[in-house]
Parts: structure tokens; C-alpha cells; sequence
């Protein structure tokens, strides 16, 4: 059984404009039995108002293509929120419609630049990923989703000629929060793109997940962060291999907001 839970689709800012139902078919050829559309929202600091996402008109695709594909793939209805304790309103928003999984996402730092857009040339990295865990770790004491993604978000984005970012310096900061990681139950996520970045790896890193498991850790769940239904599932068996170097056999998998392990 090959599972993808985390890739977006056209409700998606940044994703390629393809319909739930080109990537679900996608899906079906490239062998996947479940995969969970997971598109953006993210929630700013200070007032600014969300990112928008048409969450009733996503949801209701879903339900089309469940109807359509009964029994050829299961269509899980996820969502990427980023920031979900800068603002009250994620929560509601969690309350108001029927996800089956939220994937909680540091994008963008309380300044409310994303990492993608910083200007690398000038500011303090080290300061920055410091200031990245500190806030990855409010985020998951506040909590309120299922699984935290792409941990290595910031490594992924702030790569520089003569620099190779990692948290190998950090884990003084990545401890702590992976300890709230497993307080929270919540699933640590083991995203694919960085396979197909400078970093030539699915992340995070080998030895941030040598340590999760260390801690106690027994969580993982996996995802292509696909933005394209020419790449759904892109990497999966290379999360599938990370998992299993380090002592996981099985994935988790939410449905209605609960985990179910997903043997690997
Ligand atoms: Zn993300
Ligand atoms: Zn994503």
C-alpha cells in the first residue's frame, strides 16, 4: 500500500493548475492506493489577513472524485496550514469543515517574510534557523494538527554557493522540539522535496531523525509535497526507505483526524 499525504493541487497559490481529478488519476498510474490533498493556507502575524484558499470548493472536488474513483484510490481531505498559532481563526476554520488531516507548516517567521522570499546575502542565518526552531516549537505547543511538515523547510530555501545549511550545529534548538513533537502526538513528517533540491535527500535530515526515534519517537508520516499532478507521489519510496533506516515499519495515515499506522 503506497501512501502520499501531502501534495497540492490547483487551490494551491503556488501549485500547476490541475484538478483533484487529473491528480487523483495521476495518482491511480503511479500506484498510489491513498494520497491526501493537502493545499495551502497559511496565517500571518500581526493582523495580515490569511493567505485565501477556496476550502469549500477544494472539499467539494474531493467528494466528486471519492464518488468517481470508488474503490480505485482513497481520497483523503487534508490541508496545509502554515502559522496555525498566529491566529484564532485557523482553528475555527479546523472546526468549520471535515478534514480528515492537517498538516501544520512554518513558512513564514513573525517578521511575515516566507523563507522562500528572504534575502539570504543579508541577515544572520544562524540567528534565523534558532529563531525558526524557536517558533516551529510554539507552534507545536500550541497544536491542533496532526502532522508537522517539512522540517527542514528553511535548509531546503536558504542554500547559497559556498553554504550548505543544516541543523547539525542546532540540536540544542531541534531537541526541544521534537520532544513537543512527541508530547503532542503529533506525526513528524518525512517530505520528498529535498530529493529533488540541492540537498539530493528527503528530509529531515538523517541525524534530526536518528534522534526523534532516540527520543521516543514512533510517528512518521510521508509525503511528496507534489505541486503538479505530473509529480504526485515523486520520492515516496525514498521517504519509505528513510523511515525504515531508522528503525520505522510503519506510516501514519489520518482519517477524520485520527491516526491509523500504515505498515511500510
Ligand atoms: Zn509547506
Ligand atoms: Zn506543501
Amino acid at each position: 500500500m503506497l501512501v502520499d499525504c501531502h501534495m497540492h493541487s490547483r487551490f494551491s497559490f503556488d501549485a500547476q493548475p490541475d484538478t483533484v481529478q487529473q491528480i487523483a488519476e495521476a495518482s491511480i498510474e503511479r500506484g498510489l492506493s491513498t494520497i491526501a490533498i493537502t493545499d495551502h493556507k497559511d496565517y500571518f502575524y500581526h493582523g495580515k489577513p490569511p493567505m485565501e484558499l477556496d476550502v469549500p470548493g477544494v472539499l467539494a472536488e474531493i467528494d466528486a472524485v471519492r464518488a468517481q474513483y470508488d474503490g480505485k484510490i482513497e481520497v483523503l481531505k487534508g490541508i496545509e496550514l502554515g502559522e496555525i498559532h498566529a491566529d484564532p481563526d485557523a482553528a475555527a476554520l479546523l472546526e468549520a469543515y471535515p478534514f480528515d488531516t492537517v498538516i501544520g507548516s512554518m513558512h513564514v517567521m513573525p517578521n511575515n517574510v516566507d523563507f522562500y522570499d528572504m534575502d539570504y546575502d543579508h541577515l544572520d542565518q544562524e540567528q534565523l534557523l534558532r529563531d525558526y526552531l524557536m517558533e516551529a516549537k510554539k507552534m507545536v505547543e500550541y497544536g491542533g494538527f496532526d502532522v508537522l511538515a517539512h522540517l527542514d523547510y528553511p535548509l531546503r530555501v536558504m542554500k547559497r554557493d559556498n553554504n550548505h545549511p543544516s541543523f547539525a550545529n542546532f540540536m540544542e534548538w531541534v531537541v526541544p522540539l521534537l520532544r513537543t513533537v512527541i508530547d503532542r502526538e503529533i506525526s513528524l513528517e518525512i517530505n520528498a522535496a529535498g530529493l529533488f533540491g540541492w540537498m539530493k535527500k528527503v528530509g529531515p535530515e538523517d541525524f534530526v531523525l536518528a534522534e526523534y526515534r532516540r527520543l521516543g519517537g514512533t510517528m512518521v508520516s510521508i509525503g511528496s509535497d507534489s505541486h503538479a499532478a505530473a509529480s504526485v507521489g515523486r520520492g515516496i519510496e525514498s521517504c519509505i526507505a528513510h523511515a525504515k533506516a531508522h528503525g520505522f515499519d510503519y506510516v501514519m495515515v489520518y482519517r477524520a483526524r485520527k491516526g491509523e499506522a500504515v505498515s511500510i
